[in-house]
């Protein structure tokens, strides 16, 4: 990195005066290293979740590289840099087909390159993040695969720790929840020889996912703790966001609410002032989420609003938020506007579509039919989605969307009294009692448990005769 003010010349080393046209020492033209040097601030903008300033740094960049011969481009990976930096301005942003572009032409400058390992690596894992986007899964695990291969070649232990978490996140999305768990771990490994505490920080956060899903909770808490106690050695923005977000879901699930608001608030507090749009989305989804449990209706459709309408950012990434809308119009019985996002999920959500947002379409449909009474509807679309989980072994999630099916058959047994559902009701609660005893959740099972003792003290509901 170069000092503030001052250029240092690629081929000699010296400090030059940040207006020289050739090295006071060597007497070579510094278009080079002026190129270098605006690459560098560029990438400290984006370090620094400054997007728009880090594409005017960019820009002086482009008109400094103008001067340049391919070779001399070439020979300091300016041109890879250059489109690796950009994809990174417009992956933030929530550009991701522009990212996809700059990222594919930082690939073809990369070739054959000595020295670029590193910047390979990360590039392969930034088409790994976009595969992701786009719903390519398996294309995304080839990538980080890669990635991380590259990185561990040349001892580049913070890129090989990003691949192999993401890797994880991968597999953890597609049901192979053990395997994930291998990953966070190496991936753990990596991060401690890295000695970054930004990489470290990015493992505890993963492997606190992990147990958020699996249990048991007390692990997922402490590591998010630890991760979180990292937050002040880190200047990546973006990823103190995702730490912080990621933190405030975990109290969320846990149904400590307080905890939860003060982490999300401060989350979008960063998503906001950087401009960082898949986190803004990600984000608000999970604040909307809180003001649902909290009964706030104002707030619940306010920030399920905002996180649709992100623009750039593409509408799959959004599925949570059209989720959230669907659940909002169905309590404000607005069945216009129920179908209106009904319908953009569907759009957006296909069977190729990551696990989650697969998900969320399911249980909007499941929960779109129940309110309108159609019960067999709705229990074929929640089977789908358990089902979809069991596959997964993904616990919480499973006794989390199981709560909202036992709501639905204590619904249609209201209805439609029939001891059956009344009883698929209770062995629905006691299987999810069972799971929240299991994940060592006290508040969530405290509640399922005063379901239960509520329906064993009113009488039944008797078969029509
Ligand atoms: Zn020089």
């Amino acid at each position: 990195m170069n000092k503030q003010g001052s250029l240092i010349c690629l081929n000699c080393e010296a400090d030059n005066q940040l207006n020289a046209h050739t090295c006071c020492q060597c007497g070579q033209s510094l278009a080079a290293s002026r190129t270098y040097y605006y690459l560098d601030l560029t990438d400290a903008d984006i370090i620094n979740g400054r997007y728009d300033h880090a594409r005017s740094n960019m820009t002086r960049a482009d008109v400094e590289m103008l001067a340049l011969s391919s070779e001399q481009r070439k020979r300091y990976l300016l041109t890879a840099r250059a489109f690796w930096l950009q994809s990174q301005i417009y992956y933030y942003k929530g550009y991701i087909d522009e990212a996809h572009a700059e990222l594919l032409l930082a690939l073809q400058n990369l070739e054959d390159q000595a020295g670029g390992e590193r910047l390979l690596a990360n590039v392969l894992n930034s088409l790994g993040n976009v595969e992701f986007y786009h719903a390519n899964p398996e294309a995304a695990a080839i990538y980080y695969q890669h990635s991380s291969e590259v990185a561990l070649q040349v001892g580049e232990h913070s890129a090989a720790a990003k691949a192999m978490g993401n890797l994880g996140l991968i597999l953890s999305d597609t049901g192979r929840m053990d395997e994930a768990l291998t990953w966070y771990r190496r991936s753990l490994e990596q991060a401690e020889q890295s000695g970054e505490s930004l990489r470290l920080a990015e493992a505890y956060r993963l492997i606190a996912g992990f147990y958020a899903h699996e249990g048991p909770y007390n692990l997922a808490i402490d590591y998010t703790n630890k991760s979180l106690a990292l937050r002040g050695q880190i200047a990546d923005q973006a990823s103190a966001c995702r730490i912080t977000s990621e933190a405030g879901e975990v109290y969320l699930n846990y149904r400590d609410l307080e905890q939860a608001e003060t982490c999300l608030k401060e989350a979008q507090e960063i998503a906001h002032r950087t401009g960082y749009k898949l986190m803004q989305v990600t984000n608000l989804t999970v604040l909307a989420e809180l003001m649902r449990l909290k009964g706030s209706s104002e707030a619940w459709f306010d920030y399920a609003n905002r996180a649709f309408n992100q623009v750039g950012s593409v509408l799959s990434a959004r599925s949570g938020a059209a989720l959230q809308l669907v659940m909002y119009y169905i309590s404000e019985q607005n069945w216009i506007y129920v179908r209106k996002y009904m319908q953009m999920l569907e759009e957006a959500v296909s069977d190729s579509s990551a696990y989650t947002e697969r998900i969320n379409l399911h249980r909007a449909q499941a929960l779109l039919h129940s309110a309108m009474e159609q019960w067999d509807e709705a229990e074929r679309r929640f089977t789908t989605a358990i089902d979809l989980i069991r596959s997964s072994h993904d616990s919480y999630r499973l006794a989390d969307l199981q709560e909202d099916y036992a709501a639905m058959l204590l619904q249609h047994a209201a209805a439609e009294p029939d001891p059956t559902i009344y009883d698929r009701a209770r062995a629905t609660l006691e299987e999810i009692a069972i799971t929240f005893r299991n994940l060592e959740m006290p508040l969530r099972l405290a509640s399922v448990e005063a379901r239960l003792a509520q329906m064993a003290a009113s009488p039944q509901p008797q078969a029509m005769t």
